[in-house]
């Protein structure tokens, strides 16, 4: 089924709101809290929607999708009529798999889900056989269930060096999926608040450079308790399409 426009402003003014009274109760500036409308749900006509009310940050979290989605959304873009503010940027932020990093990279621009040493070796090679650098954000397991991606907290300082140490990716955040609840507050806050302890550690000790800057956290079900965490990049499905 179709999500109209009018359906995902009103999603979207309503989230916005969301977003700005949780940072003015944690002395937050909501400009700097973006999101990255997570279309793995939905079809190609309300992704074309989202593009429409100006949503260009689109993620999905399987890749075979995420190809297919951009082919079709490029030859979208090429029959518009209107030119697009600034071009669509594709996220991978599910579960990735060293064998599926080359298409991967031919679809997205970055990728939230780097949790092993192996798999960022894989991401460095092979930008830099395609002459780039590719952001990418570590991904920390950070609930106490075991959960089954994300590094282990006590791995994560040493995984943010050695990405820092390779040419052709760059560490622009940390990235972590709370257990899914129905009590955000209870269960999901303490993961955020971990994982931005780990990202102010880390920053203590020096490791990245500016652009070493997010917190990739917060989905429908807890982006309130991950703003007031100190989320940069909320990754939103559900809530958009209601
Ligand atoms: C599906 C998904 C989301 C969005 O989930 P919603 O509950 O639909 O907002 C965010 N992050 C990841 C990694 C996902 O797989």
């Amino acid at each position: 089924m179709t999500v109209t426009q009018n359906r995902i402003e009103k999603n979207l003014q309503a989230i916005r709101g969301e977003i700005v009274a949780a940072c003015e109760r944690s002395g937050r500036d909501a400009s700097k809290v973006s999101i990255v409308a997570v279309t793995k749900s939905v079809n190609v006509e309300t992704i074309r929607n989202l593009i429409d009310v100006g949503m260009l940050d689109l993620g999905e979290s399987r890749v075979q999708q995420l190809t297919d989605r951009v082919e079709e959304i490029d030859a979208y873009l090429q029959r518009r009529r209107k030119p697009i503010p600034s071009p669509v940027r594709w996220h991978m932020i599910g579960h990735l798999q060293r064998n599926k990093v080359k298409p991967c990279l031919q679809a997205a621009e970055m990728v939230h889900s780097v949790d092993s040493l192996r798999l960022a070796e894989e991401i460095n090679t092979r930008s830099e056989k395609m002459d780039r650098t590719t952001d990418v954000f570590l991904q920390v397991n950070c609930s106490k269930e075991q959960q089954k991606y994300g590094c282990a907290v006590g791995a994560a300082q040493h995984l943010a060096e050695m990405i820092c140490s390779m040419d052709h990716i760059r560490l622009v955040g940390l990235m972590t999926m709370a257990p899914y609840s129905d009590n955000p507050e209870q269960d999901a806050r303490p993961s955020f608040r971990r994982l931005r302890e780990i990202f102010d550690d880390m920053k203590h000790d020096g490791i990245g450079t500016d652009a070493f800057r997010h917190l990739s956290m917060g989905m429908s079900n807890d982006y309130v308790q991950a703003v007031e965490e100190g989320a940069t990049v909320l990754r939103i499905g559900t809530a958009l399409f209601e």
